[in-house]
């Protein structure tokens, strides 16, 4: 069983007397240290499967296992710390705060797990580090770049060390020349042992992924490895 299981998961969406089934039963295992595209058409339920993967909604009927706990029947308040705990997420809009520096959006996460700010601070400046931040830990977003701003976002993902990273179109703000230096930073971060799961429409940005699962119309239209990839081609 993968670090995500996820077991005949299907999610309605209830509008009046209307229902729209958008997924329309996904089983899927992700495993530790994998690293995966999710691709398909808009409104084939990307952003809905993610949402559910990173604990933010709830999936209408079915099983969803995250790192050997149950979460689909959780309430909010318990999903939410299921969430601190195991998800870092980076999004195209990077969401970081305007008004703090490097370092502490980073340390933000560290902050809801309840971490004393001193070793918040070493634990953030470690992973601004390791992105290659080390000397912007006290700049703002707006003295960054769209590339530096998105490292930052990624450290801050990293920095509570989650069970999976998952990304929503992380270069769907970059140039071609950024874009790739932040594909080459999720690798170094796979390799490394995380799990990474992103969202991306982009062909070239899911050629990094060793894996590409495409859903279309609510279902997996087709889950690929890297070998079979090639093989295929
Ligand atoms: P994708 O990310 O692949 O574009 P989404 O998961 O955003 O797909 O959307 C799948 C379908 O579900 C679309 O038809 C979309 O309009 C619909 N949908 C998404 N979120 C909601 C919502 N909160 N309420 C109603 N319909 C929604
Ligand atoms: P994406 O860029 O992933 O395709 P969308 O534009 O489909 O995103 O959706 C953006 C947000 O709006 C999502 O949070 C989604 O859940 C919500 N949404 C999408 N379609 C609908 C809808 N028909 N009704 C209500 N909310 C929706």
């Amino acid at each position: 069983q993968g670090i995500i299981h996820i077991s005949d998961i299907r999610k309605s969406y209830y509008m009046g007397t209307q229902s729209l089934e958008v997924l329309k039963g996904l089983n899927l295992d992700i495993y530790k240290n994998e690293y995966v595209a999710l691709m398909g058409p808009s409104g084939s339920g990307k952003s809905t499967l993610m949402n559910i993967l990173g604990c933010l909604d709830s999936p209408t009927s079915g099983t969803y296992i995250l790192n050997n706990q149950d979460v689909s029947k959780m309430d909010d308040a318990a999903l939410a710390q299921v969430r601190n705990k195991e998800i870092g997420f980076v999004f195209q809009q990077f969401n970081l705060l305007p008004r703090l520096s490097a370092v502490d959006n980073v340390a933000l996460p560290l902050v809801y797990a309840g971490i004393a700010k001193k070793q918040r601070r070493e634990m953030a400046m470690a992973v601004l580090e390791k992105v290659g931040l080390g000397n912007r830990s006290h700049h703002k977003p707006n003295e960054m770049s769209g590339g530096q701003i998105q490292r930052v976002a990624i450290a801050r993902a990293l920095v509570n060390s989650p069970a999976i990273i998952l990304a929503d179109e992380p270069t769907g703000n970059l140039d071609s020349k950024t874009s790739v230096e932040i594909m080459d930073l999720f690798s170094a971060i796979q390799e490394a042992g995380n799990t990474v799961v992103l969202v991306t429409h982009e062909e070239d940005i899911a050629g990094y992924a060793k894996r590409v699962i495409r859903l279309r119309d609510g279902m997996v239209e087709s889950d690929q490895t890297q070998e079979s990839r090639k093989h295929a081609h």
